[in-house]
């Protein structure tokens, strides 16, 4: 069957297809570490599948308005209020199914077909096929190590033409685990508002940052200039609730607007039962963060610890998310040649999912996810260590 050009052209999402296969190999009964996917490994906080338990009890199953329910946006709102001080109202959240659905929304309602939209590469697999469905070209600046995969005010400025409409900013991010520090932040924000380039920050993974100041957001430049940011964030990963699917956007009321009718033409509202356990998350207390956090770190200190021994890798501390990027192009050789071989590979031989830094814009790295057990990323990244005789 002959199918659309913009589908055809389509690439499955490596991350999900990664996971997809480890799933399928162990289940095969091989011995598989799986290093891949992000999504944390915690259960969903008690309170929150209890809020489920009760609303499917309680007949809560049929349609709720499209752009979410009016608590639940309001709830969103407040989450902006309690971590940043922001105040914004129910009528600037829309709820979707997912931070991924949010931003695929978001670019097809503000994206013209030629606008160019500007990415720090490398980025998550899923924007730029998002940016293009929006008829839209993503223009690449690459970052490098060295720099901690971020980008300068100069970077910025020479990927600046007429058609510049959009940069997407991912702090903390996947796949590096690179963070902006406020100030560097605020020096983007301030770009972005002079040069009229609407930024778009993914803070799917704000909770998750490590360093002294803490996870950080575009949403006080919002408040300000509600027409020049849009913030994107969800329960996922605040909340280990990545199957619940349940993301919201923070913008001017008239986008939210619009995104609403999108959504309404396309997937109506997000899960009823998962709107009313996204509602407890957000209106009953963070206290499991600090477990979950502190988690991460150590398991970050752990990879960080065990990949710096590697010779001939260059890694950047990651500073937050569950990410590590480590460079690993000196050990390409032969058949393993690139990214996309040694993840096979390593799959196949070593029995390790990880996903390919050419999935994300950097074929030198290889990007390992951290949110599993300790034991299982001392043991994951020994199998790699002894693959790679390193
Ligand atoms: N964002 C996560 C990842 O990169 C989840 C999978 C996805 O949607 O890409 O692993």
């Amino acid at each position: 069957m002959d199918i659309a050009e913009r589908v055809a052209r389509l690439k499955p999402s490596a991350t999900l297809s990664i996971n997809a296969r480890a799933l399928e190999l162990s289940a095969r009964g091989k011995d598989i570490l799986s290093l891949s996917v992000g999504e944390p490994d915690f259960p969903t906080p008690e309170h929150i599948c209890a809020a489920a338990k009760e609303a499917i009890d309680a007949g809560f199953t049929r349609y709720t308005p499209v752009p979410g329910l009016p608590e639940l946006r309001a709830a969103a709102a407040g989450y902006f209020r309690h971590f940043y001080s922001v105040h914004a109202a129910a009528e600037n959240i829309i709820i979707s199914n997912g931070g991924k659905h949010s931003l695929y929304l978001l670019f097809q309602t503000l994206l013209n077909p030629g606008d160019h939209v500007l990415l720090p590469s490398p980025c998550w697999v899923s924007y730029p096929p998002m940016v293009e469905l929006a008829g839209a070209k993503p223009v690449m600046i690459p970052t490098l190590p060295e720099n901690c995969f971020k980008i300068s005010l100069l970077d910025l400025q020479h990927s600046l033409t007429p058609k510049t409409r959009m940069l997407i900013l991912n702090s903390p991010s996947n796949p590096t685990g690179s963070c902006y520090t406020r100030a560097e932040l605020d020096a983007v924000a301030a770009w972005g508002l002079a040069n009229s380039v609407i930024i778009v920050s993914d803070e799917i993974y704000d909770r998750l940052a490590y360093s002294p100041e803490g996870p950080q957001s575009l949403s006080p430049w919002w408040e300000k200039h509600p027409e020049n940011f849009v913030i994107v964030n969800g329960v996922a990963k605040t909340f280990a609730m990545t199957g619940w699917r349940i993301g919201y956007t923070l913008a001017d009321a008239g986008l939210i607007a619009a995104m609403s009718r999108l959504q309404g033409q396309s997937t109506s509202n997000a899960s009823s039962v998962s709107q009313k356990a996204a509602l407890a998350a957000l209106t009953q207390g963070y206290s499991h963060l600090g477990i979950m956090c502190r988690a991460f770190r150590e398991r970050r200190d752990l990879a960080l610890d065990i990949i710096s021994s590697w010779p001939d890798v260059l890694c950047p501390q990651p500073e937050g998310a569950f990410y590590i990027f480590p460079d690993m192009h000196r050990h390409y050789r032969g058949a393993l040649a690139d990214s996309t071989s040694l993840c096979a590979a390593l799959l196949d031989e070593a029995g390790v999912a990880v996903v390919p830094g050419a999935a994300f814009g950097d074929d030198h790295c290889l990007r390992i996810s951290y949110a599993v057990a300790p034991a299982v990323l001392e043991q994951a990244l020994a199998r790699i260590a002894r693959f790679l005789r390193l």
